[in-house]
């Protein structure tokens, strides 16, 4: 299950949360900016095109 979650630097909801995974990290496109839950306040790195597009291949399968 997937719940939209507001982007902490932009404040729009563009980031997708999976409920059914303990540990994700969750990528603002609009910020290019990876938020995690877990590490969230210690971990954060700018977002690769690399990385969005393992993502999307990853979403298909
Ligand atoms: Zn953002
Ligand atoms: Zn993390």
């Amino acid at each position: 299950m997937k719940c939209p979650v507001q982007c902490f630097e932009c404040g729009t909801f563009s980031m997708e949360l999976d409920l059914s995974q303990d540990h994700q990290h969750i990528a603002c496109e609009r910020c290019e900016r990876i938020w995690c839950a877990i590490c969230l306040g210690r971990v954060e790195f700018t977002v690769s095109k690399e990385w969005l597009k393992q993502q999307r291949v990853a979403h298909l399968n």
